[in-house]
């Protein structure tokens, strides 16, 4: 049962006219579902719900055509045809007590519109500030323009109420909505009485937070997220103003919603932030209200959620994250299941399903955005099918998980890995700088199958095809993993470059211990995080590094995950010499060889030695043996014989719980043959 030192976390808390029947609080997070696949967000939200949240939140919401942020994929209110879609995602918040929020955004700077083609309005005219850099500029509202848009709020609001929300957030965070544009003196350079003063700055939310309580505050609670600290220097609306501002409307919203900076500073990866990172920018204003405050932060560790109560910092636990990485975080807490919480590791992975267009996925929590899409709840599996043992031979991200999910299916599982740690890549890769809370993908699921009597797990168990052919197991799974080439190959060379004699280490070398010593050039043509990791390590290590990338950044896809600005940081503070838009051309004894990639002008960096941080290639030797072996299977009672994660396609670790939990979900279930395996919603045609 539960803990006493928690129960403050499940005391009833009240938002203006509404109680809350607890203080985890789902504040908006997006999921790259939005508007293009609402059933899918709207079940996500439901298994929210479901797993105990009092408050939850959808993502941003486009409240008037003439603002949008094409080609992000949010939700959009603009009209009454909209209200169904969303209405099935407020049915599903509420299902289990919760209460619904739909957060509205008007974009204003942000928004450039490419879908409406309507001339963005933004408080004062500029370029829109997004990140894409687009050729597009807003004009500023006139005193016209402000009273639509406060029509339009109070319009948008009457339509999330016919939806079936209780609350209202008005966005005013991250620099993305027009709340922040007006309080902010680098957004807001008005001469009129919308401008100058912080009474001034402050009089459009004033104005819009009692229009909307006039047509719908009677029933609904009202929210303001704003940042913490806008951290864009001497105009931006700093922590300080922002008390000032509480303190001079205390009582505007019904709850003040607190988040941080840009999203890269609220949302940022463990790799830089830590849990509760923003607590003493929080201090202290609660006092300046008598509204309740919620604010974020990553948390997953109850004792630091309650201490934040406790100590009168929150009102409410606020979390995006940690909620997709655990839907059933409340809950846990609730049966006293602490050591069942699947916390969030802070790689972003999840966000990259926004910054992508696609939709997201999580790394810790593979049946995020599939609750409706595959019908997979994060914490029941489908019944057994007709077999009865499975052997998996990798102890990966995807073996851990397969591992994992078919032991909940009541399968009998053999897990044989060949080190004598868990976790594959992860048992390495949470040593490097920054990365240790990467860890959690192993621990979690080590905990789960050693609580499991069906699951046997063997160390230094390297096994062979003959192995595998004498054990007798009816279904195998090979999750045997990857290694990173050493000869370069991968996007700019397809064939080895050339090594007149250059010692070369790749990143599995350094990852067990043998490192390169005194001038090192790390070439990058994998752009996601290990290039940039690898130059801080040995930067730590005390290695001159020069890291080499074709790309215009460092770790270029990091960009989706908002830490590519923080890593290249990181590495200038460390001296690291960043080479951008430069190949790697050959390995001379002396050094290596370069070519800028635009105008193929030929350089030299002289080094003892590379790091190549290419490609990875499959390690399936195994599974190729098992293959050219299957007319034994049946004598060996093998009934399947399957290849997942990184052995079947090398990728980042969220592709790999992902693999490893369809193999769970999908053993014994029947071919769906040419069928598509996943639900989606097509466009309605209209007249
Ligand atoms: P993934 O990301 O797909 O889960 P990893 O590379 O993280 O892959 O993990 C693969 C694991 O498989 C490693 O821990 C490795 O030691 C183990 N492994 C590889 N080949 C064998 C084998 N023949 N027998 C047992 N374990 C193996
Ligand atoms: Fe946390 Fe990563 Fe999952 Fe996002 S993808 S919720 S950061 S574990």
């Amino acid at each position: 049962m539960r803990d006493p030192r928690y129960d403050i976390l499940f005391q009833p808390q009240k938002i203006g006219p509404l109680t809350a029947k607890n203080r985890f609080y789902q504040v908006p997070h997006c999921n790259g579902a939005g508007y293009r696949d609402p059933s899918a967000a709207a079940a996500m939200r439901g298994i929210k719900a479901e797993g105990g949240w009092g408050v939850i939140f959808t993502e941003q919401t486009e409240m008037h055509h003439s603002s949008e942020i094409t080609p992000f994929i949010e939700l959009r209110l603009w009209e009454d045809q909209d209200i169904p879609a969303i209405a099935k995602t407020a049915q599903a918040m509420k299902t289990h007590g919760g209460l619904a929020g739909i957060q509205l955004a008007y974009s204003g700077i942000n928004g450039p519109n490419f879908y409406t083609k309507e001339v963005p309005m933004a408080v004062s005219p500029g370029p829109i500030r997004t990140f894409t850099n687009d050729p597009v500029q807003a004009r500023g509202l006139d005193k016209t323009d402000i009273r639509n848009l406060r029509r339009w709020f109070v319009n948008a609001a009457k339509r999330s109420k016919t939806a079936g929300f209780d609350l209202i957030c008005l966005y005013g965070a991250h620099g993305f909505g027009i709340f922040q544009h007006f309080l902010s003196r680098a957004t807001n350079q008005r001469s009129d009485e919308y401008g100058g003063s912080l009474e001034n700055r402050s009089r459009f939310a004033r104005e819009v937070l009692a229009d909307m309580r006039d047509a719908v505050g009677d029933t609904m609670a009202l929210t303001l997220r704003v940042s913490l600290d806008e951290q864009i220097g001497r105009l931006g609306f700093s922590n300080a103003e922002l008390r000032e501002f509480i303190e001079m409307n205390g009582d505007l919203p019904d709850l003040w919603d607190l988040a941080q900076g840009t999203w890269e500073d609220c949302s940022g990866p463990s790799r830089f932030k830590d849990e509760a990172a923003q607590e003493t920018l929080v201090k202290g204003i609660r006092e300046l209200t008598s509204r309740p405050v919620v604010g974020v932060g990553r948390f997953t560790s109850p004792d630091v959620m309650a201490r934040m109560v406790r100590q009168g910092t929150l009102d409410f636990i606020g979390c995006a994250r940690p909620s997709i990485a655990d839907p059933f975080l409340p809950q846990k807490i609730e049966q006293g299941r602490i050591d069942d919480i699947r916390e969030c590791i802070g790689c972003n992975i999840c966000i990259t399903g926004d910054m992508t267009q696609s939709i997201s996925r999580c790394t810790q929590n593979p049946t995020f955005m599939e609750e409706w899409r595959k019908g997979w709840h994060p914490e029941k599996m489908n019944p057994q099918g007709a077999s009865q043992s499975v052997l998996i031979v990798g102890s990966g991200p995807a073996g851990l998980e397969a591992a994992r999910a078919l032991a909940v299916r009541g399968y009998d599982v053999a897990l044989a890995e060949a080190e004598k740690v868990l976790g594959g890549r992860v048992a390495k890769e949470r040593l490097l700088p920054g990365l240790s809370a990467w860890g959690r993908v192993a621990d979690y699921r080590a905990y789960q199958i050693g609580k499991r009597a069906n699951v046997q797990t063997y160390f230094d168990s390297h096994l062979t095809v003959d192995d595998i052919l004498g054990f007798g197991f009816q279904n195998i799974c090979i999750a045997t993993g990857a290694r990173w080439r050493a000869d370069g190959v991968a996007r700019l060379h397809v064939e080895p470059i050339q090594n007149a004699g250059l010692p070369v280490f790749t990143p599995d070398d350094l990852m067990t211990g043998r490192l390169p010593a005194g001038r090192v050039v790390v070439f990058d043509d994998d752009h996601y995080y290990m290039g940039g990791v690898l130059a801080e390590l040995l930067a730590q290590r005390g290695a001159e590094v020069v890291l080499v990338t074709p790309s215009a950044y460092v770790s270029d896809w990091t960009l989706n995950t908002l830490e590519q600005a923080a890593i290249h940081r990181r590495l200038a503070a460390a001296g690291v010499k960043i080479v951008l838009n430069t190949g790697v051309t050959a390995l001379t004894a002396a050094g290596v060889e370069t070519a800028c990639i635009y105008t193929g002008a030929a350089g030299e960096i002289g080094c003892d030695a590379v790091v190549m941080v290419a490609s990875r290639v499959s390690d399936d030797q195994l599974y190729r043996d098992l293959l050219a072996r299957q007319q034994e299977w049946a004598d060996a009672g093998i009934l399947s014989v399957k290849v997942i994660g990184d052995a079947c396609a090398p990728g980042p670790i969220a592709w790999a719980t992902y693999a490893g939990h369809r193999y769970a979900r999908e053993l014994d279930m029947p071919d769906l043959g040419d069928a598509l395996p996943f639900r989606r919603e097509v466009t309605g045609l209209q007249d």
